[in-house]
């Protein structure tokens, strides 16, 4: 069986491992302690925060059949949020017209069911790709060889894609082009819950993006835990700068907002996300280097969403599936 590498355990690399996965030897490196990439949680005490993607839609067939199952068993949920969208006018009611997924109970649950088969080696950072096709062998930070396999799938931010990247890889220059911007999520817990109208709303006019009570999804624990995003092109700016004095401002503008002082939350934590969401996209499906057997995959080939990264590993899937 031919011997298939897949860098990133997001869900673009966990569709396209767990679709190849019969047909060829397919191994998921994955840097980080956990899996899913951004679709992320963290815990604190008893609160949670979903702190990268929020919730998801399923507009196309392909990503609406693959959830039915997950739907079935639960690890999928319809949050229904009560959405609205809000500037320094006031707040307006939102409607959606499609269906708020998260998965339950928490952001990464999915991702932990679809690896749940795969070989999947975590906790190691892939810092080098050397050799030719058929004989690709992978190095993590340390300098340690993690084996040779025929073909790489590289499922990481194209920036990260680039750097790693073999030089001889056909569409280098098209993944350089790409951008993708930068987030901060703000989380903060309290002890008493907040008295707020809405599930989640969509900021305008204000560095804030979008405010949302992640205790209010699914199956998450009682303690009040409120997701407070940045604008990306806010956070682009601002990417470089202390994290403290970032961490006060947005406390600043979400307590103008919501016109209360949270800066008594009784969790308070930043985190910073250098590659969130993306801003010029490669405007196709994924890149597959017969050639040289290199291929690249994520949201970023098509836009910033979760079923666009389901959507760019399974249509490569679909592909090298025809090729076997
Ligand atoms: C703050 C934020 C809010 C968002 N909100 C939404 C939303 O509401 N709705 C929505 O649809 N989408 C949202 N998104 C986008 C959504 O999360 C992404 O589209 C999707 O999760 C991307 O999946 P992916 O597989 O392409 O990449 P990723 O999830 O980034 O997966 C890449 C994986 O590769 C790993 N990796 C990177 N480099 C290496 C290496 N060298 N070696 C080994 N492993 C490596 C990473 O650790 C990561 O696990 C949001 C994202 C963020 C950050």
């Amino acid at each position: 069986m031919k011997k298939i590498a897949v860098i990133g355990a997001g869900l673009s690399g966990l569709t396209f491992a767990s679709s190849l996965n019969a047909k060829a030897e397919v191994t998921v490196f994955e840097k980080s302690r956990g899996i899913g990439g951004r679709m992320a949680t963290r815990y604190a005490e008893h609160y949670e925060f979903d702190h990268g993607a929020q919730y998801f839609t399923a507009k196309g067939e392909a990503f609406q059949n693959f959830l039915e199952p997950y739907l079935e068993r639960g690890i999928v949920e319809n949050w229904k949020p009560n959405l609205i969208t809000l500037s320094k006018e006031g707040a307006k009611e939102r409607v959606s017209n499609h269906p708020s997924y998260v998965a339950s109970p928490r952001m990464n649950a999915l991702a932990k069911e679809m690896a749940a088969d795969l070989n999947l080696v975590g906790n190691t950072h892939i810092d080098k790709v050397t050799g030719v096709a058929g004989a690709w062998q992978l190095f993590d930070k340390e300098g340690s060889s993690h084996g040779t396999f025929d073909e790489v799938v590289f499922a990481i931010p194209s920036h990260q894609a680039a750097v790693l990247m073999p030089e001889s890889f056909e569409y280098l220059e098209q993944i350089k082009h790409v951008k993708m911007d930068a987030c901060f999520s703000l989380m903060l817990g309290f002890e008493k819950p907040l008295n707020v109208d809405f599930d989640g709303a969509f900021v305008e006019g204000s560095p804030i993006g979008w405010i949302s009570v992640n205790s209010s999804k699914p199956e998450r624990p009682q303690g009040f835990s409120m997701m407070v995003q940045s604008q990306n092109q806010w956070a682009e700016t601002h990417v470089d700068e202390d994290k403290d004095k970032v961490q006060a401002m947005l406390l600043e503008e979400v307590s103008g907002l919501l016109n209360q002082d949270l800066s008594k939350a009784d969790h308070q934590v930043l985190h910073r996300w250098l590659y969130a969401s993306t801003s010029v996209p490669a405007e196709q499906n994924f890149f597959h280097d017969e050639k040289n057997q290199l291929a690249c995959i994520g949201d970023w080939c098509i836009k910033g969403r979760v079923e666009a990264a389901f959507e760019s590993g399974h249509r490569l899937a679909e592909k090298m599936r025809s090729l076997l």
